[in-house]
């Protein structure tokens, strides 16, 4: 049998690298497309890399008739809220235009299942938590507005050409491969738990907690974390649902539990044995003030599997691995 590829684009990143490992071990051929302007080379390890921008439709559709993928896995996206506010623009392209060109090049290709990374900003601050997936949808940024737009453009597809998709709605992904091959990593870093513990061992500098006012028990912000290679799983899942004819669905990728940033901190404190060098400052524009998810159908998805891996501590602890690794002291110094 030939073997069964599967396009990731934005497979260098975090997650996407991450699904990638997650398809080779089931069996199939991670073929990445990224342009490496955010993911890492060291990062493609189980399939061959395309280089190329999902802004360039000449180059994807070029890639989509070499490979001719059984799926199209889109991780290729900017995906920071402080900055999509700042530079609506930019997000806007790269979000919306970007993945049209993804949908449209699948859909010339004839691939049997889309999996479309979404995220849980697309609700904005909800009225009801935990969000279940048929809540308001409100974003208060430009990323989750792209995020969302998109969903719009793969239904409307969907219904006029029959396009099987899913569109996973991440909480915060976070956490690292157990074996630490992979972890998050990137130059410009925002996200809370890397920022942690590269706090903690001085790689960079101490860490703000942003905004100390919300109405959460200790004032801080909270966010429902789940373990990067849950979603990943959740990915190769998802994918063959639509290959075995589930018709097109979104879902919340969360684990129903939600911790503040002091929880955190306390958990790094815990799990590494030493303190947090921070200071804490206002609330950071765009963020809203709890985010859980109602994971009933994450749930179901996954089977069993979720909760385990995603438990805080497991997640901070797969982190602090991957930090203390061979690969992460030498990407981390160029
Ligand atoms: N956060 C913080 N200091 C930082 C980075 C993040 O207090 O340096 C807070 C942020 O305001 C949010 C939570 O940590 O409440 C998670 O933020 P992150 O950027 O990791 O993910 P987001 O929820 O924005 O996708």
């Amino acid at each position: 049998m030939a073997e069964r590829k599967v396009l990731v684009t934005g497979g260098a990143g975090y997650v996407g690298s991450h699904a990638a490992k997650a398809l080779a071990a089931a069996g199939y051929l991670p073929v990445v497309y990224d342009d490496l302007s955010v993911g890492n080379e060291w990062a493609v390890r189980w399939g061959p890399l395309e280089r190329g921008s999902i802004l360039d439709a000449d180059r994807l559709r070029q890639v989509m008739e070499a490979h001719a993928p059984v799926a199209v896995m889109n991780f290729a996206a900017l995906t920071l809220v402080g900055e999509s506010v700042r530079e609506p623009g930019r997000y806007y392209r790269a979000n919306v235009m970007g993945a049209l060109n993804v949908i449209e090049a699948a859909r010339a290709a004839g691939v049997g299942a889309f999996v479309f990374s979404s995220t849980c900003a697309i609700y904005g601050q909800p009225e009801v938590v935990p969000i279940s997936e048929s809540a308001p949808k409100a974003p208060l940024n430009a990323y989750g507005s792209s995020k969302l737009m998109v969903e719009t453009i793969l239904s409307d597809i969907d219904a006029a050409h029959g396009f099987p998709h899913a569109a996973l709605r991440y909480f915060n992904a976070a956490g690292a491969d157990p074996d630490a091959e992979i972890g998050e990593f990137r130059e410009v870093e925002t996200h809370l738990i890397p920022l942690v513990l590269d706090a903690i061992t001085g790689r960079r500098k101490p860490i703000t907690v942003f905004g100390t006012d919300y109405p959460s028990p200790d004032g801080t912000a909270v966010r429902d974390y789940i373990h990067v290679g849950d979603l990943a799983a959740a990915h190769v899942t998802a994918m063959e649902r639509l290959l075995g004819g589930t018709p097109s669905f979104a879902v919340n990728l969360g684990t129903g539990q939600g911790y503040s940033v002091r929880e955190v901190l306390d958990m790094a404190e815990q799990v590494t044995g030493r303190a947090v060098p921070h200071s804490t400052g206002p609330r950071r524009a765009g963020d809203a003030e709890a985010l859980v998810a109602d994971a009933a159908a994450a749930r179901a998805l996954l089977g069993g599997n979720l909760t385990p891996r995603s438990d805080l501590r497991t997640i901070v602890e797969t982190a602090w691995a991957w930090q203390g690794s061979e690969t992460y002291g030498r990407i981390f110094r160029g």
